[in-house]
């Protein structure tokens, strides 16, 4: 069992779906009490359920990472819902929008670095300044992409922001350290969600080939590490990226 969950309350963006589902799942069973944030209100809604049905606590809160008053709105409501401070943040909010560089448009280019860069400056502020006027230590943990290590053809916004991501994490982390609050991210390889079901098949030989382990990860290899960076286990882990992507881009 990880130390210094059970009892605190979390803010898990992209909770309806993949990661981010599997990573509120655990965090229930830690006993976390978890406010789970997501566009797709259908997908919050059964992840709601999972949680209820093992007798965790959790509170669904629908809307848009990229949008201040969304965020802002979530991370309040989640306080007050729950009596208390929230001072663990797990993003895993995402989309993807691929293009070769020649086709991709504006709003493609744009959607992405709404949601991921954005989204991932919005959720950080906010859950940062309510643990800084609680005098709350905490931890936050944001979701890169072995892509924005490596590139990927076809995905130029997204290796952009998701760069962009492992930079800010750790600017955050220098800034916030000296606050008890620290800041990492976690650099997916390849891991079985809806959103890696839409890679087309061709692709998805490649990067079979292109993985030592010769598969795609489950959402259930890479959850435990957003927990154990949430729990009291890391106390002393700021500003590092972790792949866990089976060896991909060694
Ligand atoms: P997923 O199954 O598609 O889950 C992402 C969730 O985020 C979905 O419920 C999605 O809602 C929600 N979302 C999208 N835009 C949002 C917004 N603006 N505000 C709030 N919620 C929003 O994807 P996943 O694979 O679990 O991805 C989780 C994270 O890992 C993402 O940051 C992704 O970029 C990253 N990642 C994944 C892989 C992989 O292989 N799976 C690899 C590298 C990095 P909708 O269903 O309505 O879109």
């Amino acid at each position: 069992m990880l130390s210094g969950l059970s009892g605190k309350l979390a803010l898990v963006a992209g909770a309806g779906s993949g990661i981010g589902k599997t990573v509120a799942l655990k965090l229930a069973a830690h006993n976390c009490k978890v406010g789970l944030f997501d566009l797709n209100e259908e997908g919050l809604e059964k992840t709601k359920s999972e949680i209820c049905s093992t007798g965790g606590l959790c509170a669904s809160f629908v809307g848009d990472i990229s949008k201040r008053e969304h965020v802002q709105c979530a991370v309040d409501n989640a306080s007050s819902h729950f009596d208390t401070t929230p001072t663990i943040g797990i993003n895993c909010a995402g989309i993807t929008r691929d293009a070769m560089l020649l086709k991709m448009t504006d709003e493609q280019w744009d959607s992405i670095m709404s949601c991921h860069l954005t989204g991932t400056f919005l959720f950080t502020q906010i859950m940062a300044r309510q643990m800084v006027k609680a005098k709350a230590h905490g931890s936050i943990v944001n979701t890169g992409s072995i892509s924005g290590k490596i590139g990927n053809a076809g995905q130029a916004n997204y290796s952009a922001a998701k760069a962009g991501i492992i930079a800010f994490s750790k600017t955050t982390a220098r800034e916030l350290g000296p606050k008890g609050i620290r800041c990492n991210t976690i650099v997916p390889g390849f891991i079985s969600t809806p959103m890696a079901d839409a890679i087309p098949p061709h692709i998805k030989q490649m990067v079979l080939m292109m993985t030592p382990m010769g598969r795609f990860g489950e959402t259930a290899e890479i959850a435990d590490l957003y927990c154990f960076l949430a729990s009291e286990n890391s106390t002393f882990i700021t500003g590092v990226d972790i792949e866990v992507a089976g060896g991909l881009a060694m």
